[in-house]
């Protein structure tokens, strides 16, 4: 085994000039792994010569790959708004800025300005959510999983929650009701059928170890046919009578009146808040259109109990969170739609997207001449998605692209390479303009021009 001696030291390989500029000790491990990995190649017999060039080049790839950075930014062109892969809720420019001027300086995150003493890290969103809302109190989480267990395991450790057999879902991400109930020590009274609750069954189940009836956002599917599922308000009736907490997880919360009769059956925030529940969760980031967050409203004597619980410590949010949120439900509060992309997005016209489109259209005009391209606008429809609003289309806009004589999965793939994510539709290669960004349009154009020109 000659080639064994010929394998270079570690000290002295990593000494190279090629590596000058480098993280020495990335360097340094990554070398022991590739120099390692040419003595097993050799004992196993694979090679008969040793190349420094090659292993050089081999450490230097290994390099730009742990250090480049992996998540990156994509321009989402499938016309899904709360896309859950792609990131869901977009944050706007302004209240990026106001949270970074937060997170960048000191702050008064526990600090109470006035008094000069410590103050309270939830005060900060109270004024504006109860006053956007008519709560009495808030608390802000990490998600809305985690608010969904908080108070599950404030309330209702070794007690019974009552929930309806066709509520107990599974969204994303293994996040399902009956799992999360267990783990949370809660133990759960299923009632009625998958097709049909009625609001004895709830009344039925209430025992002497019943603490809380539940409600759970469908955020996934639809039940059609021969069903009935009791409103919110009656449950709120009823556990009110029994003195009972009730509590809505409803998964994507809404503060504003949704168009293309989105809202039938999925009244907002603050149509619930009116029947004065003891709580109701929601997300910060699927149609709220903020950050990632769980927001808990509801009585402040319930609110109260959860802050007790030692489990907040961990669930808790941080500056950037608090900064981001209060700045955008400002925004909804003063009216100032536009500036959570989410709902601009949602709001937008169909003509404001066919102009969109047209803009791209007209642009990748010269290539269509020379027949490299062909594209067309057309009128169709796309999901809100992120477990907003199952089932319900709503219309969009968008440019079918054919490239050359590549079929659509090609071209979903070559766009795909440069971070566009479209979809394929009618075995059509599509760029929804329903979730393109005005100032990614461009963009789009010099990718399209670049993979024509291949
Ligand atoms: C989305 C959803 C959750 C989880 O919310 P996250 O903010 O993703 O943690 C919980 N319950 C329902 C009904 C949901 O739709």
């Amino acid at each position: 085994m000659v080639l064994l001696k010929s394998i270079p030291k570690v000290d002295k390989f990593i000494s190279n000039k090629e590596f000058e500029t480098m993280a020495h000790s990335l360097v340094a491990s990554i070398s022991k792994r590739i120099l390692q990995e040419l003595r097993e190649s050799i004992l196993n017999n694979e090679i008969n010569e040793i190349d420094e060039k090659i292993l050089i080049e081999k450490v230097k790839n290994e390099y730009e790959e742990i250090t480049r950075p992996s998540l990156q930014k994509v321009i989402n062109a499938t016309g899904v708004i709360v896309h859950t892969n792609l990131g869901r809720s977009l944050i706007n420019e302004k209240a990026f800025l106001k949270a970074k001027d937060i997170a960048t300086s000191y702050n008064n995150l526990e600090y109470d300005l006035k008094k000069g003493k410590r103050g309270e890290r939830y005060s900060h969103i109270s004024k504006v959510i109860c006053e956007t809302l008519g709560c009495e109190d808030v608390l802000i989480v990490n998600n809305n999983a985690s608010a969904v267990f908080l108070i599950l395991n404030t309330f209702a450790k070794n007690k019974e929650v009552v929930v309806s057999r066709g509520e107990l879902v599974e969204i994303g991400g293994s996040f399902r009701v009956p799992d999360v109930m267990s783990s949370s020590g809660a133990i759960l009274k299923e009632i009625g059928t998958t097709n049909k609750t009625h609001l004895k069954d709830y009344e039925n189940a209430i025992s002497e170890n019943t603490s809380m009836l539940m409600k759970v956002h469908k955020s996934n599917y639809s039940i059609e046919g021969f069903t009935s599922e009791v409103s919110f308000q009656d449950i709120i009736e009823v556990a009110n009578k029994n003195d009972l907490i009730n509590y809505y997880d409803m998964g994507s919360g809404h503060l504003i009146d949704l168009p293309y009769g989105l809202d039938q059956g999925e009244p907002s925030v603050l149509k619930y808040m009116q029947d004065k529940p003891s709580l109701l969760s929601f997300s910060g980031d699927k149609l709220l259109g903020s950050v990632q967050a769980g927001i808990i409203v509801g009585k402040k004597k319930y609110i109260d109990q959860l802050k007790k619980n030692q489990l907040l410590r961990m669930l808790r949010v941080d500056k950037i969170t608090l900064a981001l949120l209060e700045e955008n439900v400002t925004s909804i509060l003063l009216g100032n739609l536009d500036e959570i992309p989410t709902l601009k997005m949602l709001f937008k016209t169909i003509d404001e997207l066919k102009n969109n489109a047209s803009i791209l259209e007209n642009s990748l005009n010269n290539l269509c001449q020379k027949e490299v391209c062909k594209t067309r606008i057309c009128e169709t429809q796309t999901v809100i998605g992120g477990g907003t609003t199952p089932n319900k289309k709503i219309p969009t806009v968008a440019l079918a692209l054919k490239i050359k004589n590549y079929k659509p999965n090609k071209i979903e793939k070559l766009l795909r390479a440069k971070n566009i994510i479209g979809r394929i539709e009618n075995d059509e290669f599509l760029l929804d303009f329903r979730t393109i960004q005005e100032d990614e349009i461009k963009l789009i154009e010099n990718i399209i021009k670049e993979i024509c020109d291949e």
